[in-house]
């Protein structure tokens, strides 16, 4: 009888794992046309001084609104995209799309886009986002490339090679969510980043953790003798921006200043030749 049962649970837990492979697969195939059915679109976060809470730039998050899996969120998706390699086109659509937008703003501000390890991996990014700057007409010194360590350990010659020839092209190179993994500090010796932006983990920690409190000092301390940027991702409170400001630390980026949201929510301060309510509610 108990044997029975247990057989019944297994070929449940079966039928589970076999629509859950079912789902993923689907989730996958869709993706794949997912650009052009044209259910990709981008959301735009600001990056502020925290000196004076001025928004220097945006960083592109991607958004899947799928009709068959509704909303799903980026956690969830580009695992899949990089498993199936969709990645690559779409990281190429997402690159497109914030490039056009920035080039249309009046305030020359900076635009932080993401690329993930694939990316690096295939063997054109390099002209993909020549190419880009060109059709677009960004200028090359507002466009900020994100990544993450996942590029670092793939194949380290090939990033030192890519990162130097992006840099050549005249964009900047960001470090993101820096402490997580198996983050080192070697890899500011080898590669050549303009920003390190400190994982949003430590920015929640840091009024309860000492521990997490000196991993930002450390890192803000680091930016400062090499010359990084320093940015803090997270910030949610008015604490952490006081904290922050205090300790030094020149960026930032959260909840406390603003959601990600279509770039129409932020129309009148990038439309706008001067400075304006926005800017004003942020530093209030
Ligand atoms: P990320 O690049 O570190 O982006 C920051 C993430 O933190 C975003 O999540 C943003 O919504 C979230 N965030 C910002 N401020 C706060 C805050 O104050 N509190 C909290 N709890 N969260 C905050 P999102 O949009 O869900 O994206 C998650 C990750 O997905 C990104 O992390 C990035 O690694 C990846 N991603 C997003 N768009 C792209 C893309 O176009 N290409 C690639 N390759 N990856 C992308
Ligand atoms: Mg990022
Ligand atoms: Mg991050
Ligand atoms: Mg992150």
């Amino acid at each position: 009888r108990a044997k029975a049962e247990a057989r019944g649970t297994a070929r449940f837990f079966d039928a589970e794992m076999d629509e859950q492979l079912l789902r993923r697969h689907r989730m996958e195939a869709e993706l794949r046309g997912a650009a052009q059915a044209g259910e990709l679109h981008l959301h735009y976060q600001p990056l502020a001084s925290t000196h004076a809470g001025e928004i220097v730039g945006f960083e592109a998050l991607l958004r899947w609104r799928s009709p068959t899996f509704g909303d799903v969120p980026p956690a969830a998706f580009i695992p899949l995209a990089e498993e199936s390699g969709a990645i690559v086109d779409i990281g190429e659509w997402v690159l497109r799309e914030a490039c056009r937008e920035a080039a249309s703003w009046v305030r020359p501000l900076k635009i932080a886009v993401n690329l993930s390890p694939l990316q690096f991996a295939c063997g054109d990014l390099v002209d993909t986002v020549e190419r880009v700057l060109a059709e677009t007409g960004l200028e090359a010194h507002r466009l900020d490339l994100e990544i993450t360590e996942g590029v670092l350990i793939k194949d380290a010659d090939r990033a030192l090679d890519v990162l130097t020839r992006l840099k050549g092209l005249g964009a900047s190179i960001a470090m993101d969510d820096f402490g997580t993994g198996y983050s080192s500090l070697s890899y500011f010796r080898t590669f050549p980043f303009d920003k390190v932006k400190i994982d949003q983990s430590f920015i929640r920690d840091m009024a309860t953790s000492p521990q997490a409190m000196a991993i930002v000092r450390a890192v803000i301390g680091l930016g400062k003798t090499l010359d990084m940027a320093v940015l803090a991702e997270g910030v949610e409170t008015l604490g952490q921006m006081d904290m922050l400001q205090h300790e030094g630390c020149a960026l930032m980026q959260g909840y406390a200043i603003s959601r990600p949201a279509p770039i129409a929510a932020f129309d009148a301060l990038l439309r706008a030749p001067t400075a304006d309510p926005l800017d004003r509610r942020v530093a209030a």
